[in-house]
């Protein structure tokens, strides 16, 4: 059976909002000296606001209606940011078909008869559309958006880091433990988030198989590690990791590949678990 001592860690973790899915997680907990953080909707919250839009000729409003009829099918933060906008200004959207999403990338729908191509700057390049005017703003997250060969526009997107992400990095350094930010924005926008928050290393523009082949070569190089992440993007890299570890409010699929749940989405819960875990394995272990 498992000790007593255990099972008390795990279910003090779980009155804290960390909810540990059996006892060796608890014990690989206990060991982790590297922790991999994904970046939207895990350093940061994840709910991301508008910051500037730069339309072509139709306009903003046909460019927040293109964009948002295709993004009101998807669950990423950015869309819901996207989709926010065009109801807060009353534009009525229209039903995609033939949606494709490819993570980490962008969107390929037909909207109205016409391709439409919502995505960051890898996406249009692999479909050779032209980069529609530059509304570029530093630390914000740039979506293009075209129908057909006509570029419509660029929305930027901001997104806030969360209060207690800078501590709980800070704390985790304290205790040895080494921090990673990965993720599938850009350099620029990834490194103004990582040197505010002080991470050892920032890694962007992967994509989910390049996220998970990262952390096993972590794992493999025989370091024990904790990924932390919320999206569709990141269920490979949780499951590659020693410890995948969930935001509550991620995703299903993030949920379910994940060993650790952060029900409160509270990162400092989530250093307080490795806190646990060490004085529990100081004990039983
Ligand atoms: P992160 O790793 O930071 O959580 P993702 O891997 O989810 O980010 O996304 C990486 C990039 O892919 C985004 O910054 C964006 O440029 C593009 N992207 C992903 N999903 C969408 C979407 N639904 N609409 C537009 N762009 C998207
Ligand atoms: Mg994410």
């Amino acid at each position: 059976g498992t000790p007593l001592a255990i099972l008390g860690a795990i279910g003090r973790a779980a009155r804290g909002g960390s909810i540990i899915k059996g006892g060796r997680y608890l014990e690989s907990l206990s060991t982790v000296d590297t922790v991999v953080l994904d970046k939207t909707g895990t350093v940061t919250y994840g709910t991301p606001r508008i910051a500037r839009i730069a339309a072509a000729a139709s306009g903003e409003r046909e460019l927040l209606r293109i964009a948002a009829s295709v993004e009101q099918r998807s669950e990423h933060p950015l869309a819901s940011a996207i989709v926010a906008r065009a109801r807060e200004d009353g534009i009525a959207l229209a039903e995609p078909d033939d949606f494709s999403y490819v993570p980490g990338r962008g969107i390929r729908a037909i909207v109205e008869g016409e391709a439409v191509f919502v995505g960051n700057a890898a996406f249009f390049a692999y479909h050779a559309l032209a980069v529609p005017v530059d509304g570029t703003d530093p630390g914000a997250t740039t979506v293009l958006v075209a129908r057909g060969t006509d570029a419509l526009g660029t929305i930027a997107i901001a997104d806030v880091v969360r209060d207690e992400a800078a501590g709980a990095i800070a704390a985790l350094a304290s205790m040895g433990i080494r921090t990673v930010l990965l993720t599938g924005d850009v350099q620029r926008v990834a490194e103004a988030t990582g040197r505010a928050l002080g991470v050892d290393e920032i890694i962007a523009e992967m994509l989910p198989e390049q996220k998970s082949a990262y952390v096993a070569e972590l794992v493999q190089k025989g370091r024990t590690v904790a990924m932390v992440g919320d999206g569709i993007n990141d269920a490979p890299a949780l499951a590659a990791a020693t410890v995948g570890v969930a935001m509550g409010s991620g995703t299903d699929v993030a949920r379910e590949s994940a060993d650790v749940v952060l029900l409160g989405n509270d990162l400092a819960r989530f250093v307080e678990t490795i806190r646990i875990a060490r004085r529990t394995r100081a004990i039983v272990m």
